[in-house]
């Protein structure tokens, strides 16, 4: 097998096709340090108790304490299950990888369900691999000892340096230098030096001394360790997800599969050569996995053999957090005769942790909807964000949003940068909404086929 490349483009470029635009204001879920929502924070409104549920169950995941669990997010259709999941995903970081698919994407011709629900889950596992570079100016090195007690390079410290410091790293690299340290330096330990004062504050533990220079007096400033010679290295981290390294590595697809998608079924054996090789750059240190978020929408749309394998799946060491998502109540458990709460098997609701999200009030829609005017760039006065409010709690707040989209495209045909009140009128008549689409269909239904 070849051996995995680490040129690759991260996943997000290539397959990161999700229904995000929707969710493109979520920067968060917008809590304080004590974990409490704010009102409206990182584009986040109201919805204070599920936001709280989600980010204590973000602090477990942090702590690495949501091993064999999933998360199941429960309420009416847009109450902002999906924007929820979006907000945590994005809490846990930019290299987090994050797969919203819907439950019905895996019923495909093309491979089998648990095909499907495999890729998905290895789309949402990260594998940082780390790669030694050239140091470029202004980014963060870290600093390699070589201890000739070991006879080996041995890294014992770390030093975050500015911009202005990279000749000095570089001269350490290749300069003797004396020994003027006052605290001890050990691995894992993070130094900065300030240009200006050419003071050297250690912000970890102490092996080496560091000593703080008179910014007068001293032309260069550095730090020494007293057991050799400081060397330049810079470590530079790519996230690629176990997806891309099996699609790369497999003799049938090629990574130009990852372009267009279509990468049809994998073989067992590319997946457990990919997992023997990403266990041993663990193990030497290489790389990292990063589970990421797995999120499942209408999740009563997948079957009894679906939940049996996700039940058997979330023991799995490496699995990603798999949060689903349902608007269902009491219903039947796709592929038997059972009714189930969300029509999910019991011995999974088991090993949920269930959210739960509850309809908006006036003041939040309106939050929201003005959050999305600015997020589509479209200028609605108050008067406008009023009628699109009262369409969103007489429709639905999706298809007041559908209406923000439109109404800015008849503002912008008849070249004015602000939504009219006409302009959400003009749109409300051409598309309808849920209950005037039922209510036409009742009406005319003798004229359609049958
Ligand atoms: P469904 O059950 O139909 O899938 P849902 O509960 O997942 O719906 P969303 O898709 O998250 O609902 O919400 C609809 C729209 O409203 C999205 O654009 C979403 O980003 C936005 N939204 C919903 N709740 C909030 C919120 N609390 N703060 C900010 N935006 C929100």
């Amino acid at each position: 097998m070849a051996a995995p490349t680490v040129s690759v483009p991260e996943q997000r470029e290539v397959t990161y096709l999700e229904r995000c635009g929707a969710h493109s204001h979520i920067r968060g879920l917008g809590l304080d340090d004590a974990l409490e929502p704010r009102q409206t924070s990182q584009g986040m409104v109201g919805q204070l108790q599920a936001r709280r549920a989600a980010g204590i169950v973000l602090e477990m995941i942090k702590e690495g304490k949501i091993a064999g669990r999933a998360i199941l997010l429960a309420g009416q259709p847009g109450t902002g299950k999906t924007a929820i999941a979006m907000g945590m995903s994005r809490a846990l970081g930019q290299d987090t990888p994050f797969t919203n698919m819907a439950a019905s994407e895996i019923y495909s011709l093309e491979m089998s369900k648990t095909e499907a629900l495999t890729q998905a889950i290895r789309k949402s596992i990260g594998v940082r691999i780390k790669e030694e570079t050239e140091i470029i100016e202004g980014e963060v090195v870290e600093v390699m000892v070589d201890s000739p007690a070991s006879g080996s390079a041995q890294k014992i410290g770390k030093l975050t340096l500015k911009t202005t410091e990279m000749e000095t790293i570089y001269d350490l690299g290749t300069k003797m230098i004396d020994c003027i340290m006052k605290e001890k330096i050990q691995a894992g330990d993070v130094i900065t030096i300030d240009k200006a004062t050419g003071k050297v504050t250690k912000l970890g533990r102490s092996f080496a001394r560091a000593r703080d220079y008179d910014a007068t007096g001293a032309q260069t400033r550095y730090v020494q360790c007293p057991e050799g010679e400081l060397q330049k290295r810079k470590e530079v981290v790519h996230t690629v997800s176990l997806h891309e390294i099996d699609v790369i590595n497999s003799r049938t697809q090629g990574f130009l599969a990852l372009f267009s998608g279509d990468t049809g079924e994998i073989k067992g054996e590319v997946r457990d050569q990919i997992n023997a090789k990403v266990a041993e750059w663990r193990e030497e240190g290489k790389s990292e996995i990063a589970p990421g978020v797995l999120f499942i929408d209408e999740a009563h749309m997948l079957d009894i053999e679906c939940f049996s394998f996700l039940n058997r799946a979330l023991e799995h060491e490496m699995s990603p957090v798999i949060i689903m998502a349902t608007n269902r109540g009491i219903t039947r458990i796709r592929g038997t005769n059972y009714q189930s709460p969300h029509g999910i098997p019991i011995d999974l609701l088991d090993r949920m942790i269930i959210i739960k999200t509850t309809p908006y009030e006036e003041k939040e829609l309106k939050s929201i909807l003005k959050i999305r005017c600015e997020e589509e760039d479209c200028e609605v006065p108050a008067d406008g964000l009023s009628v699109l409010t009262r369409i969103a709690m007489d429709t639905s707040l999706r298809y007041a949003i559908q209406l923000i989209t439109t109404a800015g495209v008849v503002a912008r045909r008849r070249k004015s940068h602000e939504v009219s009140i006409d302009d959400i009128r003009k749109v409300y008549s051409l598309f309808l909404d849920e209950h005037r689409s039922t209510q036409y269909l009742n009406e005319y239904q003798n004229e359609f086929m049958f």
